[in-house]
């Protein structure tokens, strides 16, 4: 018995029904906007004072690299609402603190709030897609504790002047220059983003 012979029509119809396939598949994996189920869960569901990710039961998020946010991020209510209820984390009676980044309350993303001891009125401020440019002036070796790892405190030699490029919350792109206080802050929160703890730079470390 021969093989049977090929149905020419049958066989144009599969090939065109398994290019619809890979055209509707990378279609999907090419909309890679928006934040993901995880992240808008995290969001949404946690209170205004959010969990604070801490050492090392949370290491998995709090060693991980944040990326920058896309174009549909950028607009979403889900920003604003983070960036609201990372302010309130930050200035809780519970936390005190002088900066926090969107690791610390188990997001992936380069956004950090700084205490501006530079500004009149030391405001809170959120920082969005932010990236250090350069450090530059003389080394200080400063007092430093974080949020993730209470009760600890370290001695870490920082750079006195950082250059930071970022948006503001409202989308609008900025560069500057930082100097003192908030130029340890800035480079203690970005370090975050990058999956850095003082504890990797500190001089010293020492129990409260
Ligand atoms: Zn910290």
């Amino acid at each position: 018995m021969r093989r049977p012979r090929k149905n020419t029509y049958l066989c144009c119809m599969k090939k065109l029904l398994r290019i619809i396939c890979l055209l509707v598949l990378a279609a999907s994996c090419g909309n890679r906007g928006g934040w993901t189920a995880r992240e808008k869960a995290v969001i949404s569901q946690s209170d205004s004072v959010m969990y604070v990710c801490t050492m090392p039961v949370d290491s998995a998020i709090l060693r991980a690299s944040s990326i920058d946010l896309g174009a549909d991020e950028l607009r979403s209510a889900e920003l604003q609402t983070l960036i609201a209820k990372m302010l309130k984390t930050v200035t809780d009676p519970s936390q005190d603190g002088v900066g926090i980044a969107a690791p610390q309350v188990g997001i992936n993303r380069r956004i950090v709030c700084v205490m501006r001891y530079d500004k009149p009125g030391r405001p809170f401020e959120a920082y969005v897609n932010i990236h250090i440019d350069s450090l530059t002036g003389p080394i200080v070796h400063g007092p430093e504790g974080c949020l993730s790892l209470p009760g600890m405190r370290g001695i870490v030699p920082r750079s006195s002047t950082a250059h930071i490029s970022y948006l503001t919350p409202e989308g609008t792109p900025v560069s500057e220059q930082v100097d003192g206080y908030s130029a340890i802050i800035f480079q203690h929160e970005c370090d975050h983003l990058d999956g850095i703890l003082y504890t990797d730079r500190a001089d010293s470390v020492f129990v409260e």
